[in-house]
């Protein structure tokens, strides 16, 4: 069968690449081909940003009321929930993860636009009581500009939403630059904006590699902010260069997040939490709970049945609701996971579970359990991004707390505890974006999300996540203030 090809989007139309070459899309599950991406370039991103700048100062977006743009933005969401299934296919053909999750996550994420749409007309100025006689001054909000978007290849269009419902309610323009791994379903997801109404302009694609549409995005003039989830190795190298040209940025980056299980737990609670915490999304996302931390005196009994319980894992094709595990996304992927799995065992830690790819063919690595990691050891400090746990042994709280925090990363951290006062000491003390409590991976549009550390800058979801696509303006105006000393500034 001929792949489909899919074009980038543009200023409202679909956009053959300036240099005219597509590139290859893989299907991890079949290890095969599906789709051709148009690859950008430069000259793609300049056409980008420069429709997004139109359409931010000119045109049927500028002109909507912050009311209209809000019942826009909740159209798209009901576009999205119209689409659901298809998009979700999109992403499992793309990511091979599983379809029950990106399924569950795109029903999800409509309330995104749903509530971004819903604070576009709350966004108000302010006047403050001036203190210089003469005077009326009051404050406005307004976008800070066109927004480029870069995105990872775990949860394509739900880490879409957390960028582009809030840019849009604030009145922004965007480009986007997705996963060359990934890029299908945005793609189709911007191309539904627009029958569903979206002005053209608003929301433009470019597709291609990072180094050479992403780099582009970052460093062009009239990008004023960057919004970037993926590894922290790019997210410092997009920081330095949208340093250069003052811009700001929110960067989501990686995690090394402890799930610490307390002698008080329920036991089997925390086992089910510390399994799903490393195992589901087979390990492929910024908070897997990756480092598992266990008072000593139920450190044998949480890892006999926490190995009892992965060893049942049902791996196999995503699109199959009973799969429980699925493949790594990328070959570069799965060779890390792999070389991982190996620098853990040289270290010297102990391998419980696992430990190899799984003998079904494909990008599959089998659910492995690493216990004796010392907080040190590279399988600790490091993020794998896989079905990898380093399981290690705490005395108590103080040590619990410092293992957790002795981590250049804190994006996530969970907590077991039957002790309400624990519970609470702990979420002070752990520094990292959220804590869950005897519960782990749970997020909202309702809830700030974003890293401690190395783990980010910025927070995503919540009501102050729209400030970030917001500049504040004051506006002064004389109603007869004192003519004094022309050359003494007041
Ligand atoms: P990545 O950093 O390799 O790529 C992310 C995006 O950046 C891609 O679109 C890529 O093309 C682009 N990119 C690459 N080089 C670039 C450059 N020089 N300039 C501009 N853009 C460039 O990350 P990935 O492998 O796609 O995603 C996995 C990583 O994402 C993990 O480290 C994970 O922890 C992180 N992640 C973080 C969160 C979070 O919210 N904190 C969520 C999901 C994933």
């Amino acid at each position: 069968m001929q792949p489909q090809r899919y074009d980038m989007f543009i200023d409202g139309e679909s956009r053959k690449p300036a240099g005219g070459e597509w590139f290859p899309t893989d299907n991890p599950y079949l290890g095969t081909p599906w789709a051709e991406i148009a690859k950008g370039t430069a000259q793609d991103v300049d056409d980008a940003v420069r429709a997004a700048d139109r359409a931010l100062r000119a045109g049927p977006w500028a002109e909507l009321t912050a009311s209209a743009r809000g019942a826009l933005l909740r159209r798209l969401g009901d576009t999205i929930a119209a689409n659901a299934r298809h998009l979700a296919e999109l992403e499992v053909r793309d990511n091979g993860k599983l379809f029950t999750e990106m399924y569950g996550q795109l029903t999800y994420v409509p309330q995104w636009f749903h509530y971004y749409g819903g604070l576009a007309d709350k966004i108000e100025g302010t006047v403050p009581p001036i203190d210089k006689k003469g005077y009326f001054a009051y404050t406005k909000k307004e976008p800070v500009g066109v927004v480029g978007v870069i995105t990872p290849w775990n949860s394509p269009l739900l880490l879409l939403a957390w960028k582009i419902a809030p840019a849009l309610a604030a009145g922004c323009t965007v480009v986007v630059k997705p996963s060359e791994f990934t890029s299908a379903s945005t793609l189709e997801l911007v191309r539904l904006f627009h029958e569903a109404g979206l002005p053209p302009g608003v929301v433009n694609v470019v597709t291609g590699f990072g180094q050479d549409v992403g780099a582009a995005l970052v460093e062009h003039p009239l990008v004023r902010k960057v919004t970037f989830t993926g590894s922290d190795a790019t997210g410092r190298r997009i920081n330095e260069a949208a340093a250069r040209d003052f811009k700001q940025v929110s960067l989501e980056l990686g995690g090394k997040s402890p799930n610490i299980v307390f002698a008080d737990a329920d036991i089997e609670a925390a086992v089910n939490g510390a399994v799903s915490g490393i195992f589901a999304a087979t390990g492929q996302t910024c908070i897997a709970g990756s480092r598992l931390l266990v008072q000593e005196s139920v450190h044998d009994e949480v890892v006999g049945r926490l190995v009892d319980l992965a060893r049942t894992a049902r791996m196999g094709d995503p699109m199959d609701e009973a799969t429980q595990v699925g493949p790594i996304t990328t070959p570069a992927q799965y060779a890390k996971v792999l070389d991982y799995i190996d620098i853990a065992r040289e270290e010297g830690a102990r391998l419980v579970l696992g430990g190899r790819a799984a003998d079904r063919g494909g990008l599959f690595v089998e659910p492995t359990v690493f216990t004796g990691v010392r907080n040190t050891m590279r399988i600790a400090q490091e993020e794998v991004f896989g079905p990898v746990l380093a399981v290690i042994p705490f005395k108590d709280e103080d040590e619990a707390v410092a293992l957790a925090n002795d981590s250049r990363y804190g994006l996530g951290a969970g907590v077991w505890t039957t002790d309400i006062g624990r519970a609470f000491r702990m979420a002070d003390r752990i520094r990292s974006g959220t804590v869950w409590v005897n519960t782990y991976r749970a997020v909202s549009y309702l809830t700030p999300f974003g890293g401690f550390k190395d783990s980010g800058i910025g927070r995503e979801n919540g009501i102050g996540a729209i400030t970030a696509y917001l500049a504040d303006k004051s506006v002064w105006i004389n109603t007869g203030a004192p003519t004094g000393n022309p050359f003494v500034m007041r």
